[in-house]
């Protein structure tokens, strides 16, 4: 082979092996249709046919909430060789779109290594076209608890990764790949949703009410929670998070966080710019909470001394 040989995608035999799915019809009136003869089988299980109509069900609530999801397909790997096949596949269907050109042996070689990593820490993964893929352990406890309809923690956690990931296919930013400084916003803001929403998502996927246990928020969600507390209370955190462009999310937070603490132009500029030097931890939202308290603070200061 010479340096100059690239790497097409493939659909590898592990991917043969586990039901996939695309998703076909407008916002609202989606459906999972089979995309391989697995697939084709599980549809015909009781558990099979459960499933399609509770994710149908649910894609319908995303719609209802004027928050679309744009699902292409589903990917649910059962076994460990399955799962990491389709991540090193998504990974390099990815970046060959973002190159523009097919991969180079070598190229294709650092995104294997990389998508091999994910595969052993990821529960699922979302690619920017809304291809998603669960992880083999989250397949089996929703395939299980659709067959059984018993509850139990590992099932609860099943359905919020699933909600977690389709969050990720609501309001996508096809320019995700080149603003990586919004990444704690995507995921703090998705895992927040999925978690506020999972009580709704599992009415509507038909599965029994349950909680998941031993979930740690990780420090972007509690950074997003934390920039929302400081919104007007009772606005809706799903329109902010997920009724506009990614890229368009910081202004919308700094002119609400504004328009609640009566801060003026200046001071929502600055806000914006702190949003930009934002790492998503829990420290850097305190310096932002600092922030607009001393802020609000002068503000009333002034208001205080002005006479009426
Ligand atoms: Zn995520």
């Amino acid at each position: 082979m010479t340096s100059t040989a690239t790497i097409p995608p493939s659909v590898s035999l592990g991917r043969m092996l586990h039901p996939r799915f695309t998703v076909t019809g407008a916002p609202g009136a989606q459906q999972l249709v089979p995309a391989n003869l697995r697939a084709a089988v599980l549809t015909k299980e009781p558990a099979g046919q459960a499933f399609v109509t509770g994710v149908a069900s649910l894609l319908r609530g995303f719609a209802t909430e004027g928050t679309p999801s744009t699902l292409a397909s589903l990917e649910l790997p059962t076994t460990d060789q399955g799962w990491r096949d389709a991540l090193i596949d998504a990974s390099i269907e990815d970046t060959t779109k973002r190159a523009g050109r097919p991969l180079l042996p070598a190229e294709a070689a650092d995104v294997t290594r990389q998508a091999e990593a994910i595969a052993l820490e990821a529960e699922g993964v979302t690619s920017k076209s809304g291809d998603v893929v669960l992880a083999p352990h989250v397949v089996q406890s929703l395939l299980t608890t659709f067959a059984t309809g018993t509850a139990s923690p590992a099932a609860a956690n099943a359905a919020r990764v699933f909600t977690h990931e389709l969050e990720h296919t609501i309001s996508p930013d096809p320019t995700l790949a080149s603003v990586t400084n919004l990444r704690w916003l995507e995921e703090g803001g998705s895992e927040l949703l999925a978690h506020t929403r999972l009580a709704t998502s599992l009415r509507e996927l038909g599965l029994p009410a349950m909680k998941p246990t031993g979930i740690a928020y990780s420090d972007s969600v509690l950074a997003v929670a934390h920039l929302a507390s400081l919104t007007t209370p009772g606005s809706s955190m799903r329109e902010l998070l997920q009724g506009r462009a990614l890229t368009d999310v910081p202004a919308e937070l700094a002119t609400r966080i504004a328009a609640r603490h009566q801060l003026g132009a200046a001071e929502r500029t600055l806000l914006t710019q702190q949003f930009d030097a934002f790492d998503g931890s829990k420290a850097s939202a305190e310096v932002i909470a600092a922030f607009v308290a001393e802020r609000a603070a002068v503000a009333r200061g002034a208001a205080a001394v002005t006479p009426s």
